[in-house]
């Protein structure tokens, strides 16, 4: 992959579906990480790679370079900053903390300004590209922050993504997160309601996905999720829960600045739909779900998923 770095030291707190795939990239290419987890069975798991084991966030971070974070939501990464055994009162050696779940800019900007105060930097790092992009260390990742914080990040990033673009100040990053995600849930929506229509007229699915994939109606969730969405697999994925908890932080920032997104409210209000069916741990791809049920379609795919 012809990674440039010279090794470091990382302390990383959140092993899930990408964290633990960015951790084992920064391990090939040749850092130290020591790991942290809620979820001890995750952290054995990474242990078994080559990671040193932590018992707090600060434990991570304490000798490090740098310490990242990849997390559910705002509360989490707020717990991990703030709460006992936490950055904020045991902040890396290299004074320089990198989020790279997606949360609130407000939070992150709060964040920064706290830790700051300590004088130790703080970078927003939320990425794009999905458990693939995270093993294949391809992520596309958008930094908010300091530049002097984000050349020193750099190394790192190099380690676990492909496209790594400084987009501005501290909260930058999240806001252009958040404006990838809007994208996302919209078409995701928009594939829905053609494979919907289509479904309906009696055309033959697969065909159509290839078609559109050659015209202006292509996008990569057609390309990787239309599959699934006209096979009826529910499987795993970006979850339903996480992509509706970026909706509704889209809507909660939207509606700070007073910016009207009426094509995101909607979607906003399917995945509610989709969590209240029970498909919050589904993949995102079970968006169709919905559209399943709204064209009294729910019961027919039941039937032809039977053996
Ligand atoms: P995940 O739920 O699989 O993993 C989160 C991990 O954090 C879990 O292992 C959990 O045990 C751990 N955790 C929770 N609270 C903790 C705490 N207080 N201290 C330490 N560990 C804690 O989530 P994920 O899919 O890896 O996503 C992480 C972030 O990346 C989210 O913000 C998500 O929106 C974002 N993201 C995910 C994807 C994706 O495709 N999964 C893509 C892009 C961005």
């Amino acid at each position: 992959m012809g990674v440039e770095t010279s090794a470091g030291s990382v302390g990383f707190i959140g092993l899930g579906t990408m964290g633990r795939e960015m951790v084992i990239n920064l391990l090939k290419a040749g850092h130290a990480v020591r790991v942290y987890d809620v979820c001890a069975e995750a952290v054995e798991e990474l242990a078994a790679h080559g990671a040193a084991v932590a018992a707090s966030p600060a434990d991570a971070a304490r000798d490090a370079d740098i310490a990242i974070s990849m997390l559910p939501d705002t509360p989490q990464v707020e717990e991990v900053v703030y709460g006992p055994d936490g950055l904020m009162e045991t902040p890396p050696r290299g004074r320089l903390v990198v989020d790279m779940s997606t949360i609130s800019p407000v939070a992150v900007r709060r964040m920064s300004r706290d830790l700051g105060a300590k004088g130790v930097a703080f970078l927003d790092a939320p990425v794009s590209g999905g458990p693939i992009g995270a093993t294949n260390a391809a992520l596309s990742i958008m930094v908010g922050g300091a530049a002097e914080a984000f050349a020193r990040a750099e190394p790192f990033f190099r380690a676990m993504g492909t496209t790594i673009t400084h987009v501005g100040a501290s909260g930058a990053g999240q806001t252009v997160k958040l404006c990838n995600q809007l994208i996302c849930g919209i078409n995701i929506q928009g594939i829905c309601e053609a494979i919907a229509l289509g479904r309906a007229s009696g055309v033959d699915l697969k065909q159509l996905r290839q078609v559109l994939l050659g015209g202006s109606a292509a996008s990569w969730m057609l390309e990787k999720l239309g599959p699934a969405m006209i096979d009826g697999d529910t499987g795993a994925g970006f979850r339903i829960d996480l992509m509706f908890k970026d909706l509704r932080l889209v809507q909660e920032h939207a509606q700070a600045l007073s910016v009207p997104l009426p094509g995101t409210a909607l979607v906003t209000s399917q995945y509610v739909e989709a969590r209240a069916h029970g498909e919050g741990r589904n993949g995102n791809q079970a968006l169709f779900r919905v559209y399943d049920r709204m064209s009294n379609q729910d019961g027919a795919r039941d039937a032809t998923r039977r053996p």
